[in-house]
């Protein structure tokens, strides 16, 4: 089916406008052959993927994935040459039926023959019959990926080692990857929310090379290992384009190093799966409903901030309105908003930026960190001049952002004015629902996986805003000013999740 054709179609579903075919159309002029018009309009965020590939699979009477029952999918052992073949082919096997001699393919393309056809005969066999369903590359990526997380595992001997810890790391979600090196081996771990894990030994005569891989691929002086050096690489794993940013830094045994991964395909989540409840969610919905003022998101390194101020700004954004954000470096990355990342263009300062920023006609700005008093000065101007500002900023509870945006040299007056709301947040760990059973494959009997938002909102009104600008003790707001209508405090949060068994009392300590 050709793309003109599959593209009216969608149209007469009422699933894209013409005008979003013909810039697809347009793009696809400039992609490499073969590139299908369904993923250039997933791509640009025009039709959703599952809808899509239903819709076209209906049209080419062939069963799209939605049609195959999950609980059948099979769970084969693939070999690592296997997978990087089923990368390349972007089709994944569901299951095989022995009996009837039929596998079933997840499929992107129906045309796909000489892959299915290498796919039945190298992995199961020539005379089996194919049973396909169509679905999204995204599926097919998703699941691989899915595969990796589960049951890929890590050999130092593997010829592709250092490409399947890359892999291995971005389907368990690692932040970071640590090889640390010791007298007879070099250690390799993981960040996995907030904790190092240890994936695997290197004994060290194998971890020369791989150290001159990684020094290779981020463009560093190979024969230097004296000094500490940085550098990054970019590559395309499962469909996300990710930057690695390596940090290279001597010790006793030899050089120490870690990657950070900073995945560009990050989905932002919406506010409630983060953790909020819905109390906090009112009080949060009240602030940003506030035309101009300074909404401020606190916490410690790590924390989650920037997730949740772009939880905030998908909630606001609409075409209606100009969205315009100034980082260091962007982290997620929103297509129909206009990102600025400081650390590629260095020249400019966070307080440069806004100047910069306001002569652009924004409604909205972000700012990455207010850290200085340049800066701080600025954000209050483009509060003060009708723009909703959103921030991170070090403070240690909600109304520490008060105390600190006085010490940066912002006056009494000047915070009561201009900030509506704070968010106070820290990220502890959830209880796994096996309830701590040793054989547990998501938490591998710890009890624990994944982390909650456990978050304080104050939604300023103009008792504190009055009780700011009289230079009332901070202590003396808290206990008189904040209630039930303007605040929702970090203990009931807590008490509420252990409630419901969300958290418990120890790891909400510790965090
Ligand atoms: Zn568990």
């Amino acid at each position: 089916m050709d793309n003109e054709k599959i593209g009216q179609l969608l149209i007469k579903k009422g699933l894209i406008t013409q005008q979003q075919l013909t810039i697809a159309l347009e793009e696809q002029k400039h992609r490499n052959i073969g590139t299908r018009i369904c993923n250039i309009l997933i791509e640009m965020g025009f039709v959703d993927a599952d809808i899509c590939y239903a819709a076209l699979a209906e049209k080419l009477g062939v069963k799209s994935i939605n049609v195959f029952d999950q609980n059948n999918r099979e769970i084969f052992e693939f070999t690592e040459n296997q997978l990087l073949t089923l990368e390349q082919h972007l089709i994944f096997p569901l299951c095989f039926n022995k009996t009837a001699n039929t596998i079933s393919l997840a499929v992107s393309d129906t045309d796909q023959f000489l892959s299915i056809d290498l796919i039945r005969e190298s992995f199961f066999n020539p005379s089996a019959k194919v049973d396909i369903f169509l679905c999204s590359q995204k599926a097919i990526l998703n699941f691989l990926e899915q595969y990796f997380y589960n049951h890929q595992k890590l050999d130092p001997n593997q010829e592709d080692f250092l490409e399947m810890i890359f892999r291995i790391a971005l389907a368990r979600k690692c932040s970071d990857i640590h090889f640390q090196p010791h007298q007879y081996f070099t250690r390799l771990c993981w960040r996995i929310d907030g904790d190092l894990h240890e994936a695997t030994l290197i004994h060290y005569k194998k971890w020369p090379t791989i150290l001159g891989k990684i020094k290779f691929l981020a463009n560093l002086d190979i024969s230097e290992n004296r000094k500490s050096q940085d550098g990054r690489f970019s590559a395309e794993i499962f469909g996300k384009k990710i930057d690695f940013r390596v940090s290279v830094h001597p010790t006793l045994f030899g050089e120490n190093i870690v990657i950070r991964l900073l995945n560009f395909s990050n989905n932002i989540f919406h506010l409630s799966s983060l953790g909020f409840l819905s109390e906090q969610l009112k009080l949060i919905d009240k602030i940003i409903q506030q035309e101009q003022g300074l909404i401020i998101v606190t916490g410690a390194t790590g924390s989650g901030k920037t997730t949740t101020l772009y939880s905030l700004l998908q909630k606001i954004n609409r075409p209606q309105i100009n969205i315009m954000t100034l980082e260091e470096p962007v982290e997620y990355v929103m297509g129909s908003i206009r990102q600025t990342s400081l650390t590629d263009n260095s020249k400019i300062s966070f307080s440069d930026g806004i100047k910069s920023l306001l002569r652009q006609d924004p409604d909205i700005i972000l700012v990455g960190e207010i850290r200085d008093t340049d800066t701080a000065i600025m954000a209050i101007r483009a509060a003060m001049t009708g723009h909703q500002v959103y921030a991170t900023l070090h403070a240690n509870s909600g109304l520490g952002v008060v105390a600190r945006l006085i010490e940066l040299g912002i006056s009494h007056e000047l915070v009561a004015m201009n900030i509506i709301g704070v968010i106070s947040q820290k990220l502890v760990k959830k209880q796994c629902s096996c309830s701590q059973s040793v054989s547990c494959r998501i938490c591998h009997g710890t009890g624990l996986f994944g982390r909650t938002v456990i978050a304080e909102v104050i939604a300023f009104d103009k008792e504190i805003s009055l009780a700011i600008s009289n230079k009332e003790s901070l202590l003396q707001i808290e206990k008189s000013k904040l209630h039930g209508e303007n605040h929702f405090s970090m203990e009931q949060d807590i008490k509420e999740k252990v409630r419901a068994g969300l958290i418990n009392k120890e790891s909400s300590m510790f965090f």
